[in-house]
């Protein structure tokens, strides 16, 4: 892992819930990685989830003056970008999966012509904020900012040519099975998350 910002105490609430573990990991592409982020125990752990928000909202107010609304896509980020609202006294919206494309439920008022600032829990390749930066553009609202607790791509993705806000944004490399350390020590490998995924 090569660590590119982001500061101990951030590296320390991750790890202190247990969201961030380190030992031989299959991800989704089905590449190998020695870390992995367990999304979940943010959502499970609300006090520790809560210090990071605070974080993420104190740098928010710094860099967005002027915004309406926080909107988070479901079902992960909701209780961040939730959190993040309340603590800048912010409207809250999310959007969220309607036979395979993003949207967001009509009975949000207010969301039209208004500025939001989008609020995610990882970022990797970019692809599910792409798919709400569209869907607020078809609601005409701008998007005034994007930020995650996690940047995995470490700064490498930019979107709609803005850099994304984050708290720690660090390169997890990914190896290919056939060229993996640690397949070569002969670690055993976990699969996260498999046991309620379809595979
Ligand atoms: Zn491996």
């Amino acid at each position: 892992m090569t660590k590119q910002s982001g500061d101990q105490l951030v590296l320390k609430l991750f790890k202190d819930s247990n969201a961030l573990l380190r030992g031989h990991f299959k991800l989704t592409s089905g590449k190998h990685s020695e870390w992995y982020f367990e999304k979940i125990r943010l959502i499970e752990n609300p006090a520790a989830l809560e210090k990071l928000v605070d974080l993420l909202a104190d740098k928010i107010r710094r860099e967005v003056p002027d915004f309406d609304y926080v909107v988070s896509p479901a079902y992960g980020a909701i209780a961040i970008g939730f959190l993040a609202a309340l603590k800048l006294g912010k409207k809250f919206a999310f959007s969220q999966r309607a036979e395979e494309k993003m949207t967001i439920r009509s009975g949000f008022s207010g969301l039209e012509g208004s500025r939001a600032v989008i609020v995610e829990d990882i970022l990797t390749t970019g692809g599910s904020i792409q798919e709400v930066v569209a869907c607020l553009k078809e609601r005409q609202v701008a998007v005034a900012g994007i930020y995650v607790l996690v940047d995995r791509s470490g700064g490498a993705v930019p979107i709609e040519g803005k850099p994304v806000g984050s708290l720690l944004a660090l390169k997890v490399e990914a190896f290919e099975p056939d060229a993996c350390p640690f397949c070569d020590q002969e670690l055993p490998i976990t699969k996260p998350g498999a046991s309620d995924k379809k595979t």
